[in-house]
């Protein structure tokens, strides 16, 4: 439950007295529902205005504040056209006050004719003459005057930087009182204001380095107090020690061995199952370094154990295609496998369930439905987890608090995950590496290509089909709305479908049904249909290896290691592959260095490092993206910056100062739960 003091903070906005349904609607598009959101909502700039005497001492274009009196009042000819107050300064020079949108009644009321007022706004002209169209600040010249310097906040339609600045002044005044929770010798030694000042400063300055450094340094401490909440917690509950014999990883046919990294990781693996302590891996491996092997294996001793295992596999299309792969694999062994998927209903389900509760199922794989309530299993003891990017830390909780002895946990990724970021989201985790390929690939040969040659691309795209080989071909990721993703995905498939021919273009997008978007996919990997063309990385997350050109257009508006997971899809074949990257004409510099860096190199941890600090403090976007991150305040630069003190000092507080239950625990707790980070703060009581 959380502490009584912060709950004015996790008010819904919608409670505070003015805020109605018309205002909550454009908050909500920007993420702002409570209190707290409005409180770390953070402005990113700064107007300056300028007090002038009279209009003739400020130059157009200038933010400034002047007093004026309205004489007359100007209405459009038609309803729709916009409201004038001429009004006039001191020296009876003239500017017209513009509204649009049918305010002529807020107009009249804020200008009665006659009357002096205190006006700010950006003076402008209109041909010859000034104006000031929606002076942002009206008010009597008496009034305390209009600041000379404003933060502005991110906007969105329907909510003005006035209306929002009122809304940040209440969440201000609903701040408790809260003891400090950071270090006292490291606080001292940043200089880093207290929390409640730290607030104040940031709201007033987008500038105030050491008030921002103070919040996002919260933030991150807060994250990073959970992780290790959940690994102490996690370490101090019994798991099951779990040793195979051997007799179904060996009796396994392969037509190849084992790499040299998969071997090395296949007994990092076995080392810590062999334990009693529940394992917590993650398992980083590029595309195509064979995680599903070394995956099988650990499943494999599992059931030699005695015990059962499961496989999550992120969406429907994936769980099916690593059932049947595991399925060939395991041809003539003695492992009863089966899938469980949301689609998945009726007498096969229950016969499944039956299955997993009797213990005549040994492995199961499938998608989030195989952790749902219904699902009991006689004794799990791995749980195997690949490439979910979306089974966060609540998630890794609920699992271990499901079972009585929490199973081993092995999660697997391609994502090439810099070590800040990894430290940053699974810092609870111990790490192994694939990182050798198995012999006998080429490397993907990459090229950026300006979208102005779309018709050579499509020209080369058609030779390429004719020798019998397949293609992807990615559309556009468009930030604002899916409905916009779809119609460019689709405008691209009929384009491609006119060129090429219908019969030999497929399309995949997240709005189809499983069934439609797996009898597509089921058809580009029979080889009937030449070119696939899909709207987001997950539903091409498969293994077609006659598909040898990947065409990813926009490029530029992906992250560097979205762009190398799709380059993975290719280049799984004998054939030379190729991955094309189409970029926009105007690209900024970083943007082209990005994309440079993806000719450059294959290796996908040199490209998840560089892309980290090409970013540097700007874009979350792709964070965001690559899923990577789960920080709303923290930008990457400060991540990187403030993350070794913050772990340091979060290691300092759960083994030096006694964790929750210790002297700083009370704080602690406090800046957990202000970070929704809380769900860690029962385990370790419980501990
Ligand atoms: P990942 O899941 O890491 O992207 P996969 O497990 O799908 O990679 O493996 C990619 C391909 O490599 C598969 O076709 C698999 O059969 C093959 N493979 C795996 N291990 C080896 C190996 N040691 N030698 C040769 N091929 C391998
Ligand atoms: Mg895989």
């Amino acid at each position: 439950m959380r502490p009584e003091i912060l709950n004015p903070l996790f008010a819904a906005l919608t409670d505070l007295k003015g805020v109605g349904p018309q205002l909550a609607k454009p908050l909500a598009r920007l993420g702002l529902e409570r209190v707290v959101d409005i409180l770390f909502h953070l402005p990113t700039g700064l107007v300056q205005r300028y007090p002038a005497d009279r209009l003739d001492d400020a130059q157009v274009g200038q933010q400034i504040i002047v007093t004026l009196t309205a004489q007359d009042y100007r209405s459009g000819r038609s309803p729709r056209a916009p409201f004038g107050v001429e009004a006039f300064d001191s020296a009876g020079d003239h500017v017209r006050l513009v509204y649009f949108g049918r305010t002529a009644g807020l107009a009249k009321k804020l200008f009665p004719l006659g009357e002096p007022r205190q006006v700010s706004g950006r003076l402008d002209t209109y041909g010859e003459m000034r104006q000031i169209v929606h002076p942002d600040h009206v008010g009597e010249p008496g009034d305390p005057a209009i600041a000379t310097s404003e933060a502005v906040y991110p906007l969105t339609e329907g909510l003005t930087n006035a209306r929002l600045s009122q809304l940040v002044e209440i969440a201000l005044e609903r701040r408790p009182e809260l003891a400090e929770w950071i270090d006292a010798p490291l606080l001292a030694s940043r200089d880093w204001p207290a929390w409640r000042e730290a607030l104040t400063r940031a709201h007033a300055s987008p500038h105030d380095a050491a008030a921002r450094d103070r919040l996002a340094y919260d933030e991150i401490f807060a994250s990073q107090v959970a992780l290790m909440l959940i690994r102490e917690g996690l370490r101090n509950r019994k798991g099951r020690a779990i040793v195979g014999d051997g007799r179904l990883t060996g009796a396994l046919r392969l037509p190849f061995g084992l790499t040299g990294a998969q071997a090395r990781v296949g007994r990092e693996i076995a080392g810590d199952m062999a334990q009693d302590v529940p394992m917590l891996r993650m398992l980083q491996g590029d595309v195509g370094s064979g995680k599903t092997l070394v995956a099988l294996r650990a499943m494999l001793a599992a059931v030699e154990a005695g015990t059962q295992a499961a496989l999550l596999a992120p969406t429907e299309i994936l769980a099916r295609q690593h059932h049947a792969t595991l399925q060939a694999m395991l041809a003539g062994l003695p492992v009863n496998i089966a899938i469980l998927t949301g689609r998945d209903k009726g007498r096969g389900r229950e016969s499944t369930l039956m299955g997993l509760a009797d213990g005549s199922i040994d492995l199961l794989v499938g998608t989030h439905a195989i952790f749902q309530e219904a699902v009991r299993y006689r004794d799990l003891a791995l749980v195997v987890v690949d490439e979910q990017h979306r089974f966060g830390v609540a998630q890794r909780l609920m699992l271990t608090d499901k079972a009585a002895r929490p199973p081993h946990l092995l999660v697997m990724t391609a994502t090439p995950i810099p070590r800040t970021l990894l430290l940053a989201n699974h810092g609870e985790m111990d790490v192994s590496r694939l990182d050798e390929m198995p012999p006998g690939r080429t490397p993907v040969d990459t090229r950026v290509v300006s979208v102005d040659r779309l018709d050579e691309v499509v020209g080369g795209l058609e030779r390429h089909l004719a020798t019998g080989a397949q293609a992807y071909w990615v559309c556009p990721l468009v930030a604002e709305s899916e409905a916009s993703e779809l119609a460019a995905a689709e405008g691209r498939a009929a384009l491609l479908r006119e060129r090429l021919g219908a019969a030999r273009v497929g399309l995949v997008h997240g709005r189809m049904k499983g069934p439609d978007k797996d009898a597509v996919m089921a058809r580009f990997q029979a080889g009937e249909i030449g070119v696939l063309v899909a709207t987001t990385v997950i539903e091409v997350g498969v293994d077609v290896p006659a598909a040898s050109l990947m065409i990813v257009e926009h490029a530029e508006n992906f992250g560097l290691a979205q762009l190398h997971q799709l380059r993975g899809r290719v280049g799984r074949g004998t054939a030379k592959s190729v991955c094309l990257l189409l970029r926009s004409q105007n690209l900024s510099e970083t943007a082209r260095e990005r994309l440079a860096l993806m000719r450059e190199t294959n290796d996908g941890f040199v490209i998840a490092e560089k892309d980290l600090e090409l970013r540097g403090g700007g874009e979350l976007l792709g964070l965001k993206q690559s899923g990577d991150a789960d920080y709303g305040l923290a930008t990457p630069e400060q991540l990187v910056r403030l993350l070794p003190v913050a772990h340091d000092d979060a290691r300092l507080f759960v083994e030096r100062d006694g964790g929750v239950e210790g002297p700083r625990g009370a704080a602690v707790r406090l800046c957990l739960y202000l970070f929704e980070r809380d769900a860690a703060v029962p385990l370790l009581r419980s501990g």
